[in-house]
């Protein structure tokens, strides 16, 4: 694939962008070619425009379902500064939107609607009972506020309010009881009668079970779950997003406990894992690619590439992982795909992403609310 006329970068930031685009659309396979103006895609020609992808791999822009930008260490606050550089580093690896399933504080209005950040879907903040997730990071509320406060957050939010339902982090969190089935139901209801949603962080079988029974739109991480309830899942329309690259990393944790218990239990859990995976996918479960990742130097922003590799090696097909990072996620979230008045918000390769998941890790060309990123 030939990047086009170079000196059309020169034009990045100013107004009235002309680009034109073109190359073979995923996952439709048709070859299209479109042209960028005004931050939208156009099937009709635009006079002047540079032509800036010739040929290759045309994917709406990457998305990573699960991030949490802003804030590095457990309860430090938001810090406006890194927010804005952990949007960019996903930006420039082709992540073009984020759903942020809990923040130290809500989000500032301008991380989001900035040309140099991504688009973000966010949740408010963390929601748990006392004693489920860090102090300072989660807003804590008794069981008779929960219901209230998930509402509230989505409300002040992106549509979304994240809840714990259990936390595993030792051996304490395996016989700690997870968040009642009955109320999780209630606070879904709730959520979903203001045309809000639910993300719930699952790790146990009792916490899934809980969520799964509640029908809440996406079981982050999910470990625990039990396959028997897939179907019921599938059914239910709740999405996994299984975060395989924070459990890469979890080992640690797991040592650091001193519990055998608990090491035990990590490691079968996450060996399971890729299994469950697949099994969810063959049953329909809407499956999403998320990093769990806050700028850390054990996870770092504008990975989610890696996360389709780790999907597809569940095993799913190579496909319906990069959907999972692209056009399926961003129809779960709300945004289109590539066409005809659609965002331009693209990614290009040079080679077929779907014989070559390494190639998500360097995009040709970015592009972003029609603007050259890269
Ligand atoms: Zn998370």
């Amino acid at each position: 694939m030939s990047r086009g006329n170079e000196s059309g970068r020169t034009g990045r930031g100013r107004h009235g962008e002309r680009w034109r685009v073109r190359g073979v659309v995923l996952p439709t396979e048709e070859w299209a070619e479109f042209w960028i103006t005004d931050g939208r895609l156009t099937c009709e020609p635009v006079p002047g425009a540079t032509t800036v992808v010739d040929g290759g791999w045309l994917l709406p822009g990457l998305v990573d379902a699960h991030t949490h930008p802003g804030a590095l260490r457990p309860g430090d606050p938001l810090d406006p500064a890194l927010l804005r550089q952990h949007g960019r580093d996903h930006l420039a690896a082709g992540v073009t939107l984020l759903r942020v399933p809990g923040s130290a504080d809500r989000l500032p209005a301008w991380f989001g609607a900035e040309p140099d950040q991504p688009r973000v879907v966010s949740a408010g903040r963390w929601l748990g009972l006392p004693g489920m997730f860090y102090d300072g990071w989660t807003r804590h509320v008794g069981e008779a506020e929960l219901a209230d406060a998930a509402v509230e957050e989505a409300r002040a939010s992106g549509g979304w309010c994240k809840v714990y339902a259990d936390w595993v982090v030792g051996e304490e969190g395996l016989d700690a009881p997870p968040l009642p089935a009955g109320l999780l139901a209630e606070l879904t209801r709730r959520v979903h009668a203001v045309g809000d949603r639910v993300a719930v962080h699952a790790q146990t079988e009792a916490g899934a079970r809980a969520a799964v029974a509640a029908a809440v739109d996406s079981l982050e991480h999910g470990l625990g779950l039990d396959p028997a309830l897939l179907d019921r899942m599938a059914r239910g329309r709740t999405a996994l997003v299984p975060t395989f690259t924070v459990w890469e990393t979890f080992e640690q944790v797991a040592r650091a406990s001193g519990s055998d218990r608990f090491r035990e239990w990590f490691r079968s859990a996450h060996a399971r894992l890729g299994p469950l995976v697949s099994a969810a996918y063959e049953a329909g479960v809407t499956v999403l690619a998320g990093t769990d990742s806050y700028g850390t130097p054990e996870l770092p922003h504008g990975r989610v590439a890696g996360e389709v590799r780790r999907l597809a090696a569940s095993p799913m097909p190579a496909v319906a992982a990069i959907g999972a990072a692209s056009w399926t996620a961003r129809s779960f979230l709300g945004f289109p795909g590539l066409g005809h008045g659609a965002p331009a918000d693209l990614v290009a390769y040079d080679v077929d992403p779907r014989s070559d998941l390494a190639a998500l890790h360097c995009p040709a060309r970015v592009i972003h609310r029609g603007r050259i990123i890269r």
